[in-house]
């Protein structure tokens, strides 16, 4: 899925493929400047961006593999997340930290079940219970696992519903998560800073910023409220609320990622 990039030297609009690394090298078509573009992004956002956006257009089938993908990778950030914040209040050295958490992965890498136990092991030692929502029926593994693996096809509710069910479980996490995902975020920034020391003379260096449904959660800005006595509370909403709300909210900011 193509993303819209701009040419620091004569300006022109270069779509440019999203790279899984988040680290994009391009050579303008029109002016053949060299600019790399590194995108502060995660990989769970931006598999989620891609179904909501392929749900927009009405690839709900194609969403489904989109948000399946995004939930796996957030349980590999929740790991990371956790891991390097442990590290960072033993004051360990990070650069150690995230080598031995590189290492420790390559172990599970391949085989997402193992996956699932660390993020289920990290989940306990961080909150101190059980991930009560780690069910098959709670994460709708029955279901991706038909339109994924059996070619079913889902009608545009059975979408919605389970795309609602993984946005809300992400979201809660990363308000679980709080400043602790600003550790992952690091991460990020020291891998974009160890491409940027290789760059020859005459590459500028982009950095971005993209919206996404998960924008209010990044970097810890937004904890969630634990605000003394309120009055006439209004009451939670339900997953399908909120994933229409955060739809209508930032969707339209989706459009970038657009089908050219
Ligand atoms: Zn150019």
């Amino acid at each position: 899925m193509p993303f819209p990039t701009t040419c620091p030297t004569c300006g022109r609009e270069v779509p440019v493929e999203f790279a899984d690394s988040a680290i994009h090298e391009v050579t303008c078509p029109q002016c053949g400047a060299r600019y790399v573009v590194y995108v502060r992004k995660h990989k769970f956002e931006v598999l989620f961006d891609l179904g909501t956006r392929a749900l927009m257009d009405g690839y709900a089938r194609e969403a489904v593999a989109s948000f399946a993908a995004a939930l796996e990778r957030f349980f590999e950030f929740y790991v990371r997340s956790f891991a390097l914040e442990r590290a960072a209040g033993m004051d360990g050295d990070f650069g150690g930290a995230l080598a031995a958490l590189e290492g420790t992965w390559r172990h599970v890498a391949s085989q997402s079940e193992r996956q699932v136990g660390m993020f289920a092991l990290a989940y306990l030692l961080r909150e101190g219970r059980e991930p009560e929502f780690l069910t098959a029926k709670a994460l709708g593994t029955d279901f991706r696992n038909r339109v994924i693996h059996r070619g079913y096809l889902p009608r545009r509710e059975e979408v919605d519903a389970y795309a609602a069910r993984v946005f809300a479980l992400i979201d809660r996490l990363l308000g679980e998560l709080g400043p602790g995902a600003a550790h992952a975020e690091l991460a990020q920034e020291q891998a974009f800073a160890a491409h940027l020391a290789t760059l020859p003379e005459g590459v500028t260096a982009v950095f971005e910023e993209h919206p996404g449904m998960f924008r209010a959660r990044r970097f810890g800005t937004m904890p969630p409220q634990k605000s003394a006595v309120q009055v006439n509370p209004t009451p939670p909403l339900n997953d399908a609320q909120a994933f229409a709300q955060a739809l209508a909210e930032r969707g339209p900011g989706l459009d970038v990622f657009k089908r050219r």
